[in-house]
């Protein structure tokens, strides 16, 4: 669930929790209060630029003068755009990043009423295969680190401030990857992401949203993250479920949601259910009421989200009357349930399928 990192590799500062920066600083003779100050001109005020930035007395001058850079234990590489998409009802912004090593991911902000919801990637690329996601469709190519987690955030930030707008109110880790499948450097970046002195988007809003990893589920209610859950579940039986969820056959459904009570009984919190819905798969009445039994004496709510078309799949979205049945269904087992407006589909804001656009553009065979 993890990825080995080599402890001797620079790093990016935005790789660094707050403890972890005050104990670089203090170690090279400098103050906690300096850690402080460089944390701020990072995570508040956003700067990627250190070196002659006004906030930096000269002891921390000196301090990045020597550290940080090419060649040095420390950088800032925030990443480049490839790509920057509005939709055509300026609600949503999709931007493709790319990263030092070249690897392109995806970050999506949408608008709502009043606030900004920024969806963020975890890997490049996916291990899991859902079948109808681009990205579950493109493979697995590596898990990021906890500064491009990060850097999407700030990226994020600064698009809002830019175009007047105050900055995100949510965060949800729905985009390229499957969190729990990089759970330490999710984790950290979390932790760098919630600081109050930073960036300071705490653990009230964010959500973390797993394809269903059991050990990362149950590591979250050992742990006692305070961060919401999002479990994706797609089918109600193990054979609806392994046809759209690959990862079912390694953490099967009774498993799955075993864990899903050990981690409500744990932390007494709530789970967010994700059901895609597509047509005549998995969007019947009786598939809702299969659903309505699944999730029986769990503290559930159900979002209901009508699939995004992908080249790759050939499923279409429920249309809003079946939703909107299905939904009836699960009102009278008892379950809340939304149907998630579909955003963005202009910009390809499914996840992986602008990459995927992106690599067919610069592919002469049309395939990556
Ligand atoms: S839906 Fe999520 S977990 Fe499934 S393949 Fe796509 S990115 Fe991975």
């Amino acid at each position: 669930m993890t990825s080995a990192a080599d402890p001797a590799a620079p790093r990016s500062l935005h790789d660094l929790t707050l403890a972890e920066l005050q104990r670089a600083l203090v170690g090279a003779g400098l103050s906690p209060t300096h850690a402080r100050t460089l944390w701020r001109t990072l995570h508040h005020h956003l700067a990627t630029e250190l070196a002659g930035h006004p906030d930096l007395l000269p002891p921390l001058q000196r301090w990045v003068a020597e550290h940080v850079g090419a060649d040095r234990r420390y950088f800032t590489h925030p990443p480049t755009v490839a790509a920057d998409l509005a939709s055509t009802d300026g609600l949503t912004r999709k931007f493709l990043l790319q990263l030092a090593d070249g690897q392109t991911i995806e970050t999506v902000v949408m608008g709502f009423k009043g606030r900004h919801t920024a969806c963020l990637s975890t890997q490049a690329g996916c291990a899991m295969g859902c079948v109808f996601c681009a990205t579950g469709q493109m493979g697995f190519v590596r898990h990021l680190r906890p500064g491009e987690i990060v850097a999407q955030v700030r990226h994020a930030q600064l698009a809002l401030r830019e175009t007047g707008h105050p900055g995100l109110r949510n965060l949800v880790l729905m985009g390229m990857g499957e969190p729990l499948h990089n759970y330490d450097a999710v984790l950290t970046a979390l932790e760098i992401i919630s600081e109050r002195s930073g960036l300071n988007l705490g653990p009230s809003r964010i959500t973390i949203s797993t394809v269903g990893v059991v050990p990362g589920i149950l590591r979250l209610a050992a742990e006692q993250r305070p961060y919401h859950l999002a479990v994706s579940l797609h089918g109600a039986t193990e054979e609806e479920r392994s046809a759209l969820v690959p990862a079912s056959r390694r953490w099967p459904l009774a498993d799955l949601m075993a864990a899903c009570r050990t981690y409500c009984a744990q932390t007494g919190r709530r789970i967010f259910f994700e059901w895609t819905l597509i047509a005549g798969q998995n969007d019947s009445p009786a598939q809702a009421e299969r659903l309505g039994q699944l999730l029986t004496g769990l503290a559930a709510h159900v979002n209901l989200i009508p699939l995004n078309p992908t080249g790759g799949f050939a499923g279409t979205a429920t249309q809003l009357d079946a939703a909107k049945a299905f939904q009836q269904v699960l009102k009278q087992a008892g379950f809340p349930s939304t149907i998630r407006q579909r955003r963005g589909i202009d910009v390809a804001a499914g996840c992986g399928q602008l990459r995927a656009e992106k690599a067919r553009e610069t592919s002469p065979s049309g395939v990556k």
